[in-house]
């Protein structure tokens, strides 16, 4: 008999969405719901009364945290957690896993659990699923989650498969110490991004007596569509009478994402976070109150919210409050942030009951995601302050966010124009390509030199962005689990990287010895002889031919109309030719239809990549046909291009390449090849 009584009360029409309800010893909860995260018994910056007002219902504690800091005796005199922050709503408690896991630091891990030092004061511990329990037995949560092994999401089949079975024998060892205890349970579901063991793990956990089933492993590296994909699957293979916890996650259009796909229970520390940098979400879009445009704003910050932060002050007094660094504005935001989750969560749940959630889902989609557009931010080129330094045919620019970026004067292209130019390297290129999982040595034998090609180094941000992945990778798992790894990197014009490295000030990622050794010298080795990044000045075209083949291509030379060389069909070809027969992976930023159909005429398969900030679409190409699920190393799922693109295409202007003859049979052929392109399913 489960613990908490799940009811599923409605389901909406059209969508997996539902609504449910369960009991704990604190109080009834309605489904779908947002969890705080109070990860030292309290919400940053919260009062109890505060986040009652703002709605809050289930609170989030860790374990890790409370297990080092004050430690389970002090819950035990003091009566639990609930007495101990004067909070009588259900609490959650996570089972340190994820800490474990996820922090820098030193732990050694085996069947019986993880042993590491305490940050607080170096004691040895030991967190098993029996210490992880007796520590949320001591806490007093309302519901325990067993402890897991936390990989990336981004992990080879091997590694995914023996951290998912560890994670099924903890999990009975959890239920175990449990024993007939009034605390609920939640298993978690892990298996990366691989189907086969998403689904096994699923069906494995569904079978022991838990209250609830978590879907774990997501939101840690993979993309965006790879996300909301498993969260679907995994739903599909949970029994309907038990609430689904999506760990983690999100955003509001995550958690939108999700509950559409039937999840009931999220937690994230989004809200807070963003609260602290000066973002709040809001129905006009997301609001940066660090942008001038506030400070003589005297309008509510949110006319369609009703939280104390809307009802009583100016967007001019937030906004001063932000630039004064003032915590009075911290919590001001993350109040409101906080009320608009919450309140996100009620208009889905009434949506559902209303059998309207489809056209709700479908508006706030776009909703979602909308910029300022009250205040929409001025375009970088005409923010120019004449001040900044130049060099040659570059200057700086700064965007109104504070970032600072390279132009090129001539063609007034700027380099990551839309994002912080370290941001979008880490979005578009290190994460998508999932490469601080694939620097993981899958075995003794598995010392293959990872191979990077850094097409268009410009200020090195992409080339830094894999670099700081690197010792990243290095730092948590030492230099004996790491792949040895080679960082190619192609420029014709080093004035970008010079001028940037000479006011390294407005370059937070150039703040490392490398990027000037290698302007210097021409290469970089790293002191641990792992990684080397090496410097191709010239044409890309003539450097190519003689590096090594690449497993992932950083494709960002400049657009097309400044630079359309780099972007004909006859490169991608030799570029194709080149890398096999490796699996190669070609990333970029441009969603151009002539870009696709370069890459697709050239044999690539050709699919959708990550949206970064106003960029709503990039593009991912692989030489070869992607692999199945769970074959190999960094099989990911990819959204190759289908029928619906090719029929946009058909009516493009830009349906042909600039540099193909402009006969008919030119064309033709050219046509023929891309409509019986396989990834198109007909041969
Ligand atoms: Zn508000």
């Amino acid at each position: 008999m489960s613990r908490l009584n799940f009811k599923l009360e409605q389901q909406a029409p059209g969508s997996r969405a539902r609504a449910g309800s369960f009991t704990t010893a604190h109080g009834e909860v309605r489904t779908p719901v947002f969890m705080p995260v109070g990860t030292q018994a309290t919400v940053k910056g919260q009062t109890v009364e505060s986040l009652k007002a703002t709605g809050a219902r289930v609170l989030l504690a860790n374990t890790y945290h409370l297990m080092l800091r004050p430690g389970p005796a002090v819950f035990e005199k003091l009566g639990g957690i609930h007495r101990f922050m004067n909070w009588d709503g259900p609490v959650l408690t996570d089972s340190g896993g994820f800490q474990i896991f996820s922090l820098p630091g030193e732990r050694a891990m085996n069947e019986e659990g993880a042993r590491f030092k305490s940050y607080v004061d170096g004691t040895n511990y030991l967190l098993s699923p029996e210490t992880s329990v007796a520590m949320q037995r001591a806490i007093g949560s309302d519901i325990n989650m067993v402890l897991d092994q936390c990989i990336p999401s981004t992990a080879g089949f091997a590694e995914a498969e023996a951290a998912m079975r560890l994670t099924h024998r903890w999990a009975e060892r959890s239920l175990r110490a449990r024993g007939d205890g009034p605390q609920a349970m939640f298993g978690i579901v892990q298996g990366a991004c691989h189907h086969d063991l998403r689904k096994t793990s699923a069906a494995y956990l569904t079978k022991l007596p838990f209250d609830g089933l978590a879907i774990g492993g997501l939101a840690v590296g993979e993309t965006h569509a790879e996300r909301y994909e498993f969260t679907g699957f995994v739903t599909d293979f949970l029994p309907a009478n038990l609430p689904r916890y999506l760990m983690g996650v999100g955003t509001p259009i995550d958690i939108l994402e999700a509950v559409h796909r039937g999840v009931d229970m999220f937690d994230c520390i989004i809200p807070s976070q963003l609260a602290q940098r000066g973002t709040v979400f809001s129905s006009h879009g997301k609001l940066r109150l660090t942008r001038a445009c506030y400070k003589f704003d005297e309008a509510a910050l949110d006319a369609a919210c009703d939280c104390h932060t809307c009802k009583t002050f100016s967007r001019a007094y937030l906004h001063h409050l932000v630039k004064a660094d003032e915590l009075l504005g911290w919590h001001l935001l993350a109040t409101h942030n906080m009320a608009y989750y919450h309140r996100l969560m009620r208009e889905m749940r009434a949506a559902i009951f209303a059998g309207t959630f489809l056209a709700y889902y479908e508006r706030q989609r776009t909703e979602l995601v909308r910029a300022d557009d009250e205040n929409p931010s001025v375009p970088q080129k005409r923010t120019r302050a004449p001040t900044l330094p130049r060099l040659g045919d570059y200057d700086i620019v700064k965007a109104a966010e504070g970032f600072a970026s390279i132009r090129q004067i001539s063609s007034g292209e700027v380099m990551h124009s839309v994002n912080r130019p370290s941001d979008e390297a880490d979005r578009l290129y290190v994460e998508q390509s999932g490469l601080a999982g694939r620097l993981v040595r899958q075995g003794d034998d598995d010392d293959g030199e990872f191979v990077i090609w850094d097409v268009g180094l410009g200020a090195a941000s992409n080339a830094m962005a894999a670099l700081q992945c690197f010792e990243r990778v290095l730092a948590e798992r030492g230099a004996a689990a790491v792949r040895p790894m080679r960082l190619v990197s192609f420029e014709i014009d080093l004035d970008p990287l010079r001028l940037a490295a000479k006011h390294a000030q407005f370059f937070p990622h150039l703040r490392h010895g490398a990027p000037h050794a290698l302007l210097a010298n021409g290469r970089w080795t790293h002191p641990t002889g792992r990684l080397v990044w090496e410097l191709h000045h010239g044409d890309f075209l003539e450097k190519f031919p003689a590096t090594a083949a690449p497993e992932v291509i950083f494709y960002d030379p400049f657009s097309m109309k400044t630079d359309g060389a780099l972007w004909r069909p006859e490169v991608f070809a030799r570029m194709r030719a080149h890398c096999a027969p490796k699996p190669a992976e070609l990333f970029t930023y441009s969603s151009a239809t002539a870009v696709r159909v370069a890459l697709l005429s050239a044999g690539f398969y050709v699919g959708d990549g990550v949206s970064t900030g106003p960029r709503a679409a990039t593009t991912v190409a692989a030489a070869l046909r992607p692999q199945g699920q769970g074959e190999g190393r960094g099989a990911r799922v990819m959204k190759l291009l289908g029928e619906e693109w090719l029929a946009r295409w058909r009516r493009s202007d830009a349906k042909f390449p600039a540099s193909l003859a402009t006969t008919e049979e030119a064309r033709a052929e050219f046509s023929a090849r891309i409509e019986g392109h396989p990834q198109f399913g007909r041969r």
